[in-house]
């Protein structure tokens, strides 16, 4: 009769699964930031993706442009979560018009900083209102796949090599395999 009075069986919370997004959700994503940067001619010769943001009205800022209390304060009002990156949503005090304001950590490699700031936009983009997890994944996939866009136009000129022939075949290609797999066609 070993162990009977051992009551405490790991009672572990299984409240909290792993949560993950729904498939449909993923192509979304996936799509939003393809057809983003097709649009904004990523593969253009010294195209700037800090200038694509800044021309969409989102004022850019670097943290060290900021007293380290005031950031800690413009952190609690972020839409996002993660530390290395803000993003603002806030009516002008004088126009009362929506202005949107993107804040990253400046100590920073460039590879860094741009996945900090495309996870930012992200939170734009998706139209998130509020924090939350679910968000963060949103986010971390959304700068995920503009990263690996990016990487691949600096590397082979994918982008570039697609643009020249005068079609989208690249663009429809996902588009299709997408909506195919993930039945996809529901929310675009
Ligand atoms: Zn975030």
């Amino acid at each position: 009769m070993e162990n009977c009075t051992e009551q405490t069986e790991k009672t572990t919370d299984c409240t909290t699964k792993p949560q993950t997004l729904p498939s449909w959700k993923v192509s979304q994503i996936i799509l939003t930031v393809v057809n983003l940067l097709s649009e904004e001619g990523y593969f253009r010769e010294g195209f700037d993706y800090m200038e694509m943001i800044r021309k969409k009205g989102i004022v850019l800022k670097e943290y060290s442009a900021f007293k380290s209390e005031n950031l800690l304060e413009l952190q609690k009002v972020s839409i996002g979560l993660w530390n290395e990156g803000l993003c603002l949503i806030f009516p002008d005090p004088q126009t009362g018009a929506t202005c949107r304001m993107i804040a990253y950590n400046d100590n920073k490699s460039a590879a860094e900083v741009m996945q900090i700031i495309f996870h930012e936009l992200a939170h734009i983009m998706l139209r998130h209102t509020q924090q939350s997890n679910l968000g963060e994944m949103e986010a971390t996939l959304f700068s995920g796949v503009a990263m690996l866009l990016m990487v691949l136009e600096q590397q082979f000129h994918i982008g570039r090599m697609i643009a020249e022939k005068g079609d989208k075949t690249m663009l429809k290609g996902i588009q299709k395999g997408l909506m195919q797999k993930f039945n996809a066609q529901e929310v675009l």
